[in-house]
């Protein structure tokens, strides 16, 4: 399991209020099959290049992943 070490975190807190806010109403939740559910205790970081988000579903408490592309860094 090296994928692991290979997560680089990023200061999601350092992001402006607004942004933040999108990043956590803008969501998939594959496990409610819903989305926009909000998310709690968002973490941000990077992997092979790629940043992602990452938080627990509001609803369902499990972990949901948003992958960022196009986004400024
Ligand atoms: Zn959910």
């Amino acid at each position: 399991m090296t994928e692991k070490d290979e997560r680089k975190p990023r200061d999601f807190a350092a992001r402006p209020a607004k942004e933040q806010q999108e990043f956590i109403d803008n969501t998939w939740c594959e496990h409610c099959l819903k989305e926009n559910l909000g998310l709690v205790e968002p973490e941000e970081y990077e992997l092979s290049g790629v940043i992602f988000i990452e938080g627990k579903c509001k609803q369902c408490a499990k972990i949901v992943v948003t992958e960022l592309t196009d986004e400024e860094f």
